[in-house]
């Protein structure tokens, strides 16, 4: 395909798209019924509806039965590690070998000209983004999506959390599968938010952030406590009435959702001229700017009320220029009154 239909290419080689990151229309007032008819197949499918089927593939074929779930033990908890590492070592793996190793796009619709690869780095393990962003991933998030797994499925086993059945509340399970995106996304902007506070960002969150051009194996490396917080989303069905099968899907739009945000391409070349939309645009501005985008891609518009949403354009830029700017000036007049 040719990307420079859909967007340009500066002088370095990175590209970026046409237009603006357009949020949901759901806010839009008055609410423009055809629009959100027009943007509800892209919010299912493809990504939506994948986890909902790994979600529905795990409970069928990888949970544990109710009565053995009864008891927190090593060999389910291990189970489920083991079938999470290798559905992500499949699931990524597939975006890293065909965009990153093979390189089956070049660069067209890529963001950062760079591969990771090619540019080793003090900051990380071995000097290398990837070895460093797959060790954490597999040895530090992985175990710790597990564990938010083996919690839920715990409680929901034992009754001690309503468990509301597909055949009692249909209406209501599937209202709360089409919501649970948006829960998704305000809780990873609430924690996400809080770990770009200082003193948190660089204890916690710059491990993440280390990786300035993401790569599939940077969405889930992360900190202890980001890699156990991001996942905590899935205990929010232990709080609202709920079901298993929801609240692992839940899990799965942060597990397996979160290489999203990171696959460094606008849009990924199925056949010669159709291609899917990756969604990744505005959290690619956040690894790039920071400051910019702690939600995900404007289904909840919060980045908006607070003023930090950057919707790709020149005016983007010129609203995150001015807020930084104010920030200096904020801070040199901090270090000022101190002195
Ligand atoms: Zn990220
Ligand atoms: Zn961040």
């Amino acid at each position: 395909m040719d990307d420079l239909k859909y967007g340009v290419r500066d002088k370095r080689g990175d590209w970026k798209p046409n237009g603006r990151i357009e949020g949901a229309p759901l806010w839009n007032w008055p609410p423009r019924l055809p629009k959100i008819l027009a943007w509800l197949p892209g919010y299912l499918w493809p990504w939506n509806a994948f986890h909902m089927a790994t979600a529905l593939l795990y409970w069928f074929y990888i949970v544990p039965s109710v009565e053995t779930m009864k008891m927190i033990s090593w060999g389910w908890a291990l189970w489920l590690y083991a079938v999470n590492a290798a559905a992500i070592l499949v699931f990524y793996g597939i975006f890293e070998l065909r965009y990153y190793i093979k390189r089956a796009q070049a660069t067209r619709f890529k963001y950062n000209h760079k591969f990771p690869g090619d540019a080793p780095s003090d900051v990380f393990w071995f000097q290398s983004q990837n070895i460093d962003n797959f060790l954490r991933s597999f040895f530090i998030t992985i175990p710790l999506w597990t564990v938010v797994e083996v919690i839920f499925l715990w409680c929901f086993a034992n009754g001690y959390v309503p468990w509301v059945g597909w055949s009692d509340h249909p209406v209501y399970l599937a209202a709360l599968v089409l919501v649970a995106p948006a829960i998704h996304e305000v809780h990873f902007f609430f924690i996400h938010r809080l770990i770009h506070w200082g003193p948190l960002y660089r204890w916690i969150h710059s491990v993440h952030h280390n990786s300035i051009n993401p790569s599939p194996w940077s969405s889930l490396s992360m900190h202890p406590v980001e890699g156990f917080l991001y996942h905590a989303v899935a205990l929010w069905h232990l709080v609202i009435p709920s079901n298993p099968i929801v609240a692992l899907f839940q899990l799965h739009i942060a597990g397996f959702g979160a290489v999203n945000g990171h696959l460094g391409f606008d849009k990924l070349e199925v056949t010669e001229d159709t291609a899917v939309e990756s969604h990744a645009y505005a959290h690619y501005l956040h690894h790039k700017y920071f400051e910019v985008n702690y939600g995900g891609d404007g289904l909840i518009p919060l980045d908006r009320l607070f003023g930090t949403w950057h919707d790709g354009t020149r005016e983007g830029d010129a609203m995150m220029d001015a807020r930084f700017q104010k920030k200096r000036e904020r801070v040199n007049a901090k270090a000022a009154a101190n002195q």
